[in-house]
């Protein structure tokens, strides 16, 4: 899976990752055994994180509408145990977060000792909608790579473990799943107008991407272009890429402090 793992040194392009790539594997029938296991594996491990209480892990997604954010975290978290992960989802800025830095109400939900923080969307949307939409000057924005890179730092440093992943979507698959979103009366509630203005801005939020891609791809904070035009491959890379991480991590459940040998309960 590190294939997909950006590299510090290496500046990447889009264009020359394929979205419809599914590595070795032809169908989804030929991972469905791997999908569950992962799924069990990672939730075993949560329950370690959750027990040890030291550690958190950070998972940050993104990508273009209809990218699969959604359902990547559906996905992933269909095992987890509720208790121990939070999913914030980042939208327009209130008034209240407008009135501080960008970073203010993305620091106070970064996840606690023990627990999985999902991020649907996240600070990338300052360097991201933000340029596109030229919602602040460019001496603003500019300096932001590097301040998300100190902002990791400090959270990387302080026993947060982060892992990003941009959900990589052709602008075909785009439109696909788009008029699904139209024609489906159950998806439709996810189709907004404003998705076909941000559509027409492709090539924009692709060059704002890749910025924020290379600029923000540390060996603490690493970013993952994953595959996204199928959805299960999707879902078995950002699965496998967690279930690795956490191993890494290696969670213990804490030892009793005092000594329970000769503990009896009594009737
Ligand atoms: P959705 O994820 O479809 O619910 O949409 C959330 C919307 O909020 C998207 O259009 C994002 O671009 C927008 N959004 C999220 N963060 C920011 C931000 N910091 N500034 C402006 N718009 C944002
Ligand atoms: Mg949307």
């Amino acid at each position: 899976m590190n294939q997909y793992k950006l590299d510090p040194d290496k500046a990447i392009k889009l264009k020359d990752v394929d979205p419809d790539d599914t590595g070795d594997i032809k169908q989804k029938a030929d991972i469905r055994d791997k999908l569950e296991k992962d799924l069990a594996r990672i939730r075993a491990l949560q329950e370690a994180l959750y027990a040890e209480h030291k550690r958190s892990l950070l998972i940050v997604l993104q990508a273009m509408d209809t990218g699969g954010k959604d359902g990547t975290i559906e996905h992933v978290c269909s095992g987890l145990n509720p208790q121990g992960v939070v999913v914030t989802p980042f939208k327009v800025p209130s008034a209240e977060e407008m009135a501080h830095d960008y970073l203010w109400r993305v620091h106070k939900v970064t996840p606690g000792k023990g627990m999985i923080g999902v991020f649907n969307r996240s600070h990338y949307e300052d360097v991201l909608v933000v340029r596109v939409h030229d919602l602040a000057p460019k001496e603003v924005w500019s300096k932001r790579y590097e301040q998300i890179n100190h902002f990791e730092r400090l959270l990387t440093d302080n026993g947060t473990v982060i892992l990003k992943f941009f959900l990589h979507i052709s602008k075909a698959e785009q439109k696909e799943r788009l008029l699904d979103r139209l024609n489906t009366p159950d998806k439709r509630w996810k189709f907004a107008l404003g998705d076909l203005k941000e559509r027409a801005l492709w090539d924009q939020y692709q060059e704002a991407y890749e910025d924020a891609l290379n600029k923000c791809t540390t060996a603490a904070a690493p970013w993952y272009v994953v595959p996204a035009n199928k959805k299960w491959y999707r879902n078995y890379v950002v699965a496998r890429i967690v279930r690795q991480t956490l191993e890494e991590m290696d969670p213990q459940y804490p030892q009793p402090a005092e000594d329970l040998s000769h503990v009896v309960i009594e009737d």
